[in-house]
């Protein structure tokens, strides 16, 4: 249930360019959610179906699309693919210094308007 913050969050940005475009249905919401944050796709569509009961972004539908997890090893520079959990060291110099460089982030990537009357 961690995805109601960040639901609550992209549902106001999406709000937001609704506004700007002259008070426009939102038809498609496009997300992208990076694989290490955990997110699980049904839950933040569940909370944008209530959160968005009311508003120009009710019945609007999400297109989700997954970010792979990327990390870099502090110790030798390496960097490479991962999924959650991470692992417990580098598989090139087996360090545990071990930094997410992607696939943390949940980003709005662009909304779709109803521009039909
Ligand atoms: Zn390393």
């Amino acid at each position: 249930m961690h995805e109601l913050p960040i639901t609550q969050r992209l549902l106001e940005m999406v709000l937001e360019v609704a506004r700007k475009h002259g008070n426009q249905r939102v038809r498609v919401v496009h997300l992208v959610i990076g694989e290490m944050t955990g997110y699980v796709d049904e839950a933040v569509q569940f909370y944008f179906d209530i959160l968005s009961r009311g508003t120009l972004a009710e019945g609007a539908r999400l297109r989700i699309h997954r970010e792979p997890g990327q990390a870099r090893c502090l110790s030798c520079g390496h960097t490479f693919p991962v999924a959650p959990p991470l692992p417990l060291g580098c598989p090139q110099c087996k360090s545990p210094r071990l930094e997410i460089t992607g696939g943390d982030a949940c980003r709005l990537e662009a909304v779709e308007l109803d521009d039909t009357p």
